[in-house]
């Protein structure tokens, strides 16, 4: 499984957020079920430009503008941003994370191969793949024809050296817009860096073969990104399909817009964590809704998603608390309920319908610890901590409880000195022998006072 990764350029939000918890539902599905997954990631550090299409500057260069930091600063501190996302997420780490600028070798050798083959073309500003060699490149994914050519036209400047208006760059030359290119390495055909399109095949073949199973990514990579890796995947190798799944996720809309920094509505998960939301909160939100349906972000479903999810941890601690002997909780998965979950699972992935199988598992009137060990079971998927939190939640009580307790200790004798002071000898010996009966303590009187005991 091959999931399109981040370019980091800028921090991670809550738009990446969903992307990636959808990945990990997915991949975390398929081990329930069964499956080995050998997972790869990319991370994007050179050659994505502002516009999918080649056009416009470096994300990396114009980030390390931004931020007045150095490229390689850049790459690292939003790199580690990212992967720490990831895992206050709960989101497994992938088999394998790699860099693009680690990989430049790899791309050149592919591009090389295209080049060999004459379905890609050396200018002097570029080397470009040439997408008219390749028939299906304007039917992929549905896509029509025509629509896609005007696209293309109107979003691309041909320059002087591309043949086609939808050829696209598999290495930038550092001349012209890019001769002060601050990212570059030697090439066959001059320095330069490579395009952003050909680090997913190149390094995905690498790691997972020249044919593969999985392939995931944001649905706004249908148009560009994916045609380009199946096109150049396909031409070097002659193999087809280059990926037998495509995944793509739908969008994430906040306040029914498009996340954007001027309507000021792009949302970090710190941001979120600030006002007091657990990460859990934010990914049982997004389980609610299926992978193929945009999901609009609100701040009243984020609050729905938590009360929905405490209530779900405090009924299953209060029947982990009804348990008694915690050492004899059965590790038995209920079969109706795990059929039914599996199900919700294999229907392209309904976990929508999952979270109601939880739910319908917690209102039976089954044994607590079959209930609990059940729900864990499924938490394998989804991912919420479920274990986690019950015994934390459990924690919590307990020291409730013994700060009761401590004041209860601390009022009673408070209340016998006072009895003594009163000369009130009975109170004083009732108090002394409930101490004794109930918590077990016993009171040694002094000169000077008193010392307590534990029996
Ligand atoms: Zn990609």
């Amino acid at each position: 499984m091959y999931t399109c990764g981040p370019t980091v350029y800028d921090y991670t939000h809550i738009g990446h957020a969903r992307k990636y918890i959808l990945d990990d539902l997915i991949k975390r599905s398929l081990l329930y079920l069964g499956y080995k997954v050998k997972h790869v990631m990319n991370i994007t550090d050179v050659g994505h430009l502002t516009s999918d299409q080649d056009e416009g500057y470096d994300k990396i260069e114009a980030g390390a503008n931004k931020y007045n930091k150095s490229v390689w600063e850049i790459i690292k501190f939003f790199t580690e941003d990212f992967l720490n996302n990831l895992s206050l997420l709960n989101i497994l780490k992938p088999n394998i994370i790699c860099k693009a600028t680690d990989h430049i070798k790899e791309q050149i050798r592919q591009i090389q191969k295209l080049l060999n083959k004459k379905y890609a073309y050396d200018t002097p500003e570029a080397v470009y793949f040439d997408t008219k060699k390749f028939k299906r490149y304007f039917k992929l994914f549905g896509q029509n024809p025509t629509e896609k050519l005007i696209a293309a036209r109107e979003e691309v400047n041909t320059g002087n050296f591309k043949k086609n208006p939808t050829d696209f760059v598999l290495w930038f030359k550092a001349v012209g817009r890019f001769e002060n290119h601050i990212m570059r390495w030697e090439s066959p055909w001059g320095v330069g860096f490579p395009g952003w399109h050909i680090e997913c095949s190149a390094m995905s073949m690498k790691y997972l073969g020249e044919q593969f199973d999985i392939h995931t990514g944001g649905i706004d990579h249908i148009s560009v990104h994916h045609p380009n890796e199946i096109a150049q995947s396909e031409c070097a190798t002659c193999k087809t399909p280059f990926v037998k799944y495509w995944i793509h996720h739908n969008f994430l809309l906040v306040e029914n817009e498009k996340m954007s920094k001027s309507k000021g509505n792009v949302y970090r998960l710190v941001d979120l964590i600030e006002k007091g939301y657990d990460p859990m909160h934010l990914r049982y939100y997004f389980l609610q809704t299926s992978y193929r349906n945009t999901l609009n972000f609100t701040f009243t479903g984020l609050e729905q998603a938590k009360n929905s999810y405490e209530r779900l941890i405090n009924l299953l601690t209060n029947m982990y608390i009804q348990i008694k002997n915690k050492k004899y909780i059965r590790n038995i998965v209920l079969k109706k309920y795990k059929t039914k979950f599996t199900e919700a699972i294999e229907e392209d992935f309904n976990f929508p319908k999952a979270i109601s199988i939880v739910w319908e598992t917690v209102k039976s009137d089954l044994a607590p610890d079959l209930v609990i060990s059940t729900v864990i079971n499924f938490d394998k998927v989804l991912g919420l901590k479920i274990k986690q939190k019950i015994i934390d939640n459990v924690a919590k009580i307990k020291q409730a409880h013994k700060l009761i307790k401590k004041e209860r200790l601390e009022n009673l004798l408070k209340d016998r000195m006072l009895a003594k002071q009163e000369k009130n000898w009975k109170k004083a010996d009732e108090i002394r022998n409930m101490l004794k009966n109930r918590y077990n303590i016993e009171i040694i009187d002094t000169e000077s006072g008193y010392y307590v005991k534990l029996k």
